[in-house]
């Protein structure tokens, strides 16, 4: 079951991506690559866009990282995210090199000709602007105000900066209020989905290395999506990117809110067992790691429980004596030999996402 997810967000468009105003959660991730090294960088994006990652995002600390921009972007497929911190050259640099979304937060660029220099450019591209809010690096005077990093102060600065741009006649804006706290991540989202009418852009920050701040990120970013708040999601992991997406994607297909992957069912394995489940599961799971089609295969130890426990699963294989017997939705519909078994379906598996693509 599907939860309810916020639609009512300001539909905001990343070159072809759209971002809110319907229940899709885009999933984005950020190359580590410097990213003025436009081979490794192209490189990176292009496993990204293998693994499903819908948008980009690079950081641009410095003219060189800014006049790769328009080299990397007519290499690659997905929208390209420009970061930005404080210079608004750079930001002009971005957006004329093509970038599809900048990512800087118009109260830390300077004097007001300047906030008009990176509106109007954004502007005359038709490109958006994210607010990056984050809880560690705060406006001094919110701090003051506050003692410290609190929910209510992370609300108060994202709207800070959107009036900025409001104030300029821009509204395509998407806002993300990142904490490392998992806590004062979800407070701040709940808290801003109330009075932000703009896409969220969802992330845990520093969440950690790929176990822990896989753990973390879902804790934090589940507890925000099952509330129905985020229109796309970044997983931060110190680990490589290709990993973020797919945390990303997993975490999205448990809330049924990722229309591009597939999903895994596979039984927790017990004394009934009749084939070498572990590793035919997790064989299964990498390769559908590159379906880009919401189908649900499962993978069973046995027979006896096996095709009635997953009777959601849209094609499945349960061990039996020697062989597997393929099914769907419950009904078994052929068995197969042990040793071709996962051949068949994968090749089952291919047969179901050609016809999703088709329709
Ligand atoms: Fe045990 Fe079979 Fe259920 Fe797997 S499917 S947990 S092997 S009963």
């Amino acid at each position: 079951m599907a939860l309810t997810h916020r639609k009512d967000t300001r539909p905001v468009r990343v070159g072809n991506i759209t971002i809110g105003g319907s229940d899709q959660v885009v999933v984005q991730s950020m190359t580590t690559t410097k990213t003025h090294d436009v081979e490794a960088t192209v490189n990176e994006i292009h496993r990204l866009e293998e693994a499903g990652c819908q948008i980009v995002r690079v950081a641009c600390p410095d003219e060189r990282a800014a006049d790769a921009i328009p080299e990397i972007k007519k290499r690659i497929n997905i929208p390209l995210v420009v970061d930005i911190h404080f210079d608004y050259k750079m930001a002009l640099k971005a957006i004329e090199g093509g970038a599809d979304k900048i990512r800087i937060n118009p109260g830390n660029i300077g004097r007001r000709e300047k906030v008009e220099a990176v509106v109007n450019a954004a502007k005359a591209k038709g490109i958006p602007i994210r607010i990056g809010v984050n809880a560690g690096s705060l406006e001094k005077h919110i701090l003051k105000k506050y003692g410290y990093p609190t929910a209510e102060g992370m609300v108060e600065s994202a709207l800070h900066h959107i009036k900025i741009l409001e104030d300029l006649d821009f509204h395509d804006i998407i806002v993300s209020l990142k904490a490392s706290d998992v806590n004062l991540a979800i407070q701040a989202y709940e808290k801003a989905a109330e009075v932000i009418k703009y896409p969220l852009h969802l992330g845990i920050t520093e969440s950690g290395t790929l176990f822990a701040g896989t753990v973390k990120s879902a804790a934090g970013l589940g507890a925000i999506l099952s509330k129905g708040i985020g229109s796309t999601v970044r997983i931060s992991l110190s680990a490589d990117p290709v990993e973020e997406i797919k945390v990303a994607r997993e975490l999205l297909k448990s809330f049924g809110l990722a229309a591009n992957a597939a999903t895994l069912i596979s039984c927790p394995t017990c004394g009934r067992i009749e084939i070498d489940l572990i590793s035919i599961a997790n064989e299964v799971e990498e390769y559908i790691q590159t379906i880009k089609a919401p189908i649900k295969v499962a993978v069973l130890g046995c027979a006896v429980n096996g095709p009635g426990e997953a009777r959601e699963a849209d094609i499945g294989i349960a061990g039996a004596r020697g062989e597997g017997l393929l099914f769907r939705h419950g009904e078994i519909i052929r068995k197969v030999p042990e040793d071709i078994m996962v051949d068949e379906l994968k090749k089952e598996v291919d047969k179901l996402a050609e016809e999703h693509y088709r329709k």
